[in-house]
């Protein structure tokens, strides 16, 4: 019989922990599929871990991993991989945003063969105008850099077949962009259109800020652009400047010398720091990351495991190489 892994990353969810599980588990029970619900509790700081301790105990097919602190939603994604142990894993949000009845769908996709399984949002009710504006630029932008086009308003609604999981357990990265993951990855994938819900309960964690933080990550960590991208900056301001100088040579050949004007030297002494000290914090930016992963920490830490969930192996980075 096939076995199917939920993983659900949770951070601060105590109000919809149980209308997750309940609205969850009666879906898989309607499945011919064996399942497991892992939470994936990121460091939450209300009751959240209690409420999955309770639906643990009244079922033992849910369990959770307790990560030591927040780690951010991609690594406790990483960790909810490292243990699922199911023929196909799905991975979905804990406030009910990803309703759980799209399962069938990704299941039957499954069935015919598909290896990635992604949802595609097709409207999300509560995003503000800012946030919708965002999302439309991020993509473009992305596929441009990248190199590589994600489909847009795909999301980290997923259902991954075993080959997928493996191979996504080998990736090491800190600063981890899934959702780019998911497609580097390759494999036969399908898109499943659904309606994202709102929020049943809680509040977002995703601020402007943090978006534009994620974002950028997923821009470095697949394209190397705007690190190559001063190379050419240097080169057309360098031409430009000797063709400038050409043209003064010339002028006070036929003009004789003036004063040179004090405001244009002051515009571009400003100007091409500016461009460098650019330049440098692109650089800056890549070279932390360089740093992150060099230090090779290891990717979450554990506190305690409730139920199902057996410890992945936290060490896998090592083997990966
Ligand atoms: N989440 C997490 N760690 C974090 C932030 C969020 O595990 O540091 C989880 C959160 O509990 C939820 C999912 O990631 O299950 C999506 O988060 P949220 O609903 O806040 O994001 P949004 O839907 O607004 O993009
Ligand atoms: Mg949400």
């Amino acid at each position: 019989m096939t076995h199917l892994s939920i993983i659900i990353p949770a951070f601060n969810e105590e109000a919809n922990i149980a209308a997750v599980v309940a609205r969850t588990r009666s879906v898989l029970d309607g499945l011919d599929v064996s399942w497991t619900i892992t939470f994936v509790d990121d460091g939450s700081r209300d009751s959240t871990v209690e409420r999955i301790r309770v639906e643990s105990v009244a079922d033992s097919r849910i369990g959770c991993l307790v990560l030591s602190r927040n780690f951010g939603k991609e690594i406790a994604i990483a960790a909810g991989l490292s243990a699922a142990k199911g023929d196909a894993v799905v991975i979905m949000d804990a406030d009910l945003q990803h309703p759980p009845e799209t399962i069938i769908d990704f299941l039957a996709a499954w069935r015919q063969g598909a290896e990635v399984v992604l949802g595609q949002r097709i409207d999300a009710p509560d995003a503000s105008r800012r946030r919708q504006l965002a999302s439309n630029m991020f993509y473009p932008v992305f596929r441009m850099m990248a190199g590589m086009s994600l489909e847009a308003g795909t999301v980290d609604f997923v259902l991954l077949d075993r080959k997928a999981v493996d191979a996504l357990n080998r990736f090491g990265e800190r600063s981890r962009f899934t959702k780019g993951l998911f497609h580097w990855i390759g494999f036969r994938t399908v898109i499943i259109p659904f309606d994202c819900g709102v929020r049943t309960g809680g509040q977002s964690s995703f601020n402007f800020r943090r978006l534009l933080r994620f974002a950028l990550d997923g821009i470095i960590s697949f394209s190397s652009w705007p690190l190559r991208i001063w190379s050419w900056v240097g080169a057309i301001v360098s031409a430009s400047s000797i063709i400038y100088a050409l043209y003064f040579l010339l002028r006070t050949l036929i003009h004789g010398a003036d004063v040179p004007g004090f405001p244009s030297l002051i515009v571009s002494i400003t100007f091409l720091s500016g461009i460098q000290l650019l330049s440098l914090g692109v650089i800056g930016e890549y070279l932390s990351r360089i740093y992150d992963e060099v230090k090779a920490r290891p990717l979450f830490l554990i506190r305690e495991e409730i139920g199902n969930s057996s410890q992945p192996d936290v060490n896998r980075t090592d083997t990966a190489a």
